[in-house]
């Protein structure tokens, strides 16, 4: 019974869309906005070389200049996660903050694609993936965080959310860098569909969840390099 109401529940909520409430970026607010968001950006043990690609891929997210950001380095099985800090928002009256935890290490199979090894693009890539999370995030209402929280039970919810959160990563300007970490975990782990450090060890994977170079490449409006 019990399966039957998540069941339900799941479909309800793909029923309603809700993960293409990816909101649409505002078109009024400009891509190379020149904030700096420093004063709300926090680096715990963050090394001081990883702060320029860090602050690169910030410069393209002017809407999250009054939100909270907290880079920090962990063990950690994913080579990079973001949550909301929910002992902030406990403790600060509702407020937007968010932490963007980055891998140092994690299971050999994912090693190779630490941020670390990743070259200058592909770091603000990957961090700009991030920030779209953080930004689609900071837009939902109590309803939005409670079908996030319900749609992490649908393998097809997250292939949806993560396309959509790669397609506002597009969106920031950030396409060139994107297809750079595309490029990079494809080759890296030998894998056509790349669907995540929860998924490494699933069988060949059929569903682009992540955009593949090409689909990234389609998006562009201009060559990169
Ligand atoms: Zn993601």
């Amino acid at each position: 019974m019990r399966t039957c109401i998540v069941s339900v529940i799941i479909i309800i909520v793909e029923w309603a869309g809700l993960p293409a409430q990816a909101l649409p970026f505002p078109a009024d607010e400009k891509l190379d906005s020149p904030k700096i968001h420093s004063s709300l950006v926090k680096y715990s043990n963050i090394p001081p070389a990883w702060r320029g690609p860090i602050g690169k891929a910030l410069a393209s997210f002017p809407e999250l200049v009054h939100t909270h950001v907290r880079f920090r380095v962990r063990h950690a099985r994913s080579p990079l996660a973001t949550n909301r800090d929910w002992m902030s928002f406990l403790l600060h009256f509702g407020r937007q903050a968010y932490i963007i935890t980055i891998s140092d290490r994690t299971i050999p199979a994912l090693s190779p694609i630490l941020f670390d090894s990743l070259d200058y693009g592909a770091k603000i890539g990957v961090i700009g993936h991030e920030l779209s999370h953080v930004s689609n995030f900071s837009r939902r209402n109590v309803f939005g965080w409670l079908s996030l929280g319900l749609g992490h039970l649908s393998s097809r919810y997250l292939d949806r959310m993560e396309f959509a959160t790669d397609s506002l990563c597009i969106a920031h300007g950030l396409g060139c860098a994107l297809l750079d970490w595309s490029q990079f975990v494809r080759q890296t782990l030998q894998t056509h569909n790349w669907r995540g450090a929860d998924n490494i060890m699933a069988g060949k994977p059929h569903r682009e969840r992540y955009m593949n170079p090409k689909t990234i490449m389609a998006r562009l409006n201009g060559p990169c390099k």
